[in-house]
């Protein structure tokens, strides 16, 4: 059965470190073939503080934690290549405009 070890979950962001073994590309290529890196369970990153590979939860949390980031920070460009898009441009999609709803 499943081992449950310290408080619930925890959700909050840690600093991770690329793994040394396989330098942050999750795999390794000991002969002809690409294998999945043991060291970091094929993530590429591990605990920047331990240096040790998370475990598949926390993995999952981790990462998940900075996709949601990436994409906030990708709405975020947009929106600001939008707004340049729009003064640059000089039309439409202003503070006015119809195609810009703001938030
Ligand atoms: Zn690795």
């Amino acid at each position: 059965m499943k081992k449950r070890s310290g408080p619930a979950f925890n959700q909050e962001k840690r600093p991770l470190k690329p793994c040394p073994q396989c330098h942050g590309a999750g795999f390794i290529k000991p002969m002809f073939y690409q294998m999945p890196c043991d060291r970091c369970e094929a993530s590429g990153v591990v605990c920047k503080e331990t240096g040790e590979s998370l475990t598949k939860e926390d993995l999952v949390i981790q990462l998940r934690i900075r996709l949601t980031e990436r994409n906030q920070e990708l709405v975020e460009v947009r929106r600001q290549m939008a707004a340049m898009r729009a003064e640059s441009n000089g039309r439409g999609y202003g503070a006015g405009g119809s195609r810009y709803h703001g938030d």
